[in-house]
């Protein structure tokens, strides 16, 4: 059976925000805060976020959330502003998303659906998409009654046998055998994976540097300041690989590989939790992973425990570490001694004014660079297989084949690896 979900895509939209101020509502993040991380989040994935807009609503209705008189006023603004998308910042049930789409003539979604749509967005593994998918039917299965236009957010695969009770049973159980197939072959992956995980570490190629870190911590910002900044052309430059990944070469060559990923969440729907260990799989196999912090947030403390835990969970707690503090610029001296002698070994930077990114950069480059050689090698054009076996743990720099069928490779190679290969000529 195939994929069963076609959605709506955030990403693809141009979307307004609602925050609701509600008792109701209870979390650690004050509303604004909350839109502030949706807005980010979303932002991140491409989306265009027109603005955001907050609603006092003491209780919500069963209707709509918000009264009518209230969702009116907000149609007003998506006319206004030409959104073609709402992004409620609370979970909806399916009646009271079909009332606010025919209110507000537009698509509307909500918290948890849009979180889960960036995550589909972000899958990039086949475990990383099974947990997503799984997360997706997970959230609807309960929110499949038959009323309104809840059938409408499951494409293609769904039964098409007519209205009524009928299709409504067969919704729910190809749901459920979808679900279960899904458990199934994540179940299979995870086993495969405890087995490789043992042997994925290989030492070739270039070093790779995943940013782990909250949502709006600055992760994106760094990886984006240190594109576009001089201050490294002299020592080496920058390329965009794609829209989460930068590459370093250093002078030499030695590449590092910086990937971006989605970002922890305060807020993460239930259903999300599993998905959301599958998409940090680059952080599995980093070789260096930057926990980027908001140097200013209060609940930094809170927050570095939980990246630890997933970490943890990851089995990545043996991978080394660097805590960059951001967001130096906010701080006062004072203030940021105060930090820095609660987690001496961070470095902080600013990714917005680019201080100290020098220093962040030197330590990266000390990392990359320890225990390895620069070497050439050279080969017999026939030893097909052992140039295979050095291109795959060398992180080459040039090849070249000679008139006489010589093969030289220039690489940089772990100092045990070029004891292991005969007649090296060292070159840096
Ligand atoms: P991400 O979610 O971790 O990728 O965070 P972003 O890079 O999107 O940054 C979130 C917000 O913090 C944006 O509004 C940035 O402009 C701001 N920001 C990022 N780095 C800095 C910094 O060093 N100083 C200040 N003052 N703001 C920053
Ligand atoms: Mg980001």
């Amino acid at each position: 059976m195939s994929q069963l979900i076609t959605t709506t895509k955030p990403v693809a939209e141009k979307s307004l925000l609602i925050g609701i101020d509600s008792p109701y509502e209870r979390s650690h993040l004050d509303v604004e805060e909350s839109l502030e991380e949706l807005g980010a989040l979303l932002r991140a994935s491409g989306a265009e976020v027109l603005g955001s807009v907050i609603v006092k609503q003491r209780k919500p209705t069963p209707a709509a959330y918000i009264t009518e008189s209230k969702l009116e006023e907000v149609a007003v603004l998506v006319a206004e502003m030409d959104a073609n998308l709402v992004v409620f910042d609370v979970e909806l049930n399916q009646r009271q998303v079909g009332n606010c789409e025919r209110i507000l003539d537009c698509g509307v979604i909500d918290r948890t659906w849009a979180i889960l749509d960036i995550f589909a967005l972000h899958a990039s593994s086949a475990e990383g998409k099974i947990a997503v998918e799984l997360a997706m039917l997970s959230y609807l299965l309960p929110h499949l009654t038959g009323k309104g236009r809840d059938l409408s957010r499951l494409g293609g695969g769904i039964g098409t046998r007519g209205p009524g009770e009928t299709k409504l049973e067969t919704d729910r159980r190809r749901v459920r055998q979808r679900i279960a197939k899904l458990k199934k072959d994540l179940a299979q992956i995870e086993r495969r994976r405890r087995v490789g995980s043992r042997i994925r570490r290989a030492p070739g190629g270039p070093f790779k540097v995943a940013l782990v870190g909250y949502t709006n911590s600055g992760k994106t910002t760094l990886l984006n300041t240190l594109t576009s900044s001089d201050a490294f052309t002299e020592d080496g430059f920058f390329s965009t690989l794609d829209p989460t990944t930068r590459r370093l070469t250093f002078e030499g060559g030695r590449e590092v590989v910086f990937s971006d990923t989605v970002g922890f969440i305060c807020k993460l729907p239930h259903q999300l939790v599993e998905g959301f260990r599958a998409t940090l799989e680059e952080v599995v196999v980093a070789d260096l992973i930057m926990l980027v912090a908001d140097a200013e947030d209060q609940r930094l403390p809170a927050q570095l425990e939980v990246v630890e835990e997933v970490l943890e969970s990851l089995s990545a707690s043996q991978i080394p570490r660097l805590l960059v503090l951001n967001k130096r610029d906010k701080l006062g001296i004072q203030e940021l001694s105060a930090r820095m002698q609660m987690r001496s070994e961070a470095v902080a930077i600013s990714a917005l004014t680019g201080e100290n990114l020098d220093g962040l950069m030197a330590m990266v480059e000390e990392q990359a660079m320890r225990n390895m050689v620069c070497v050439r090698a050279r080969f017999s054009g026939g030893d097909k297989a052992i140039i295979k076996r050095f291109r795959r743990l060398a992180q080459v720099i040039g090849e070249t084949t000679s008139p006489t069928n010589e093969v030289v490779i220039e690489a940089w190679v772990h100092r045990e690896l070029a004891e292991r290969f005969k007649g090296l000529e060292y070159i840096g």
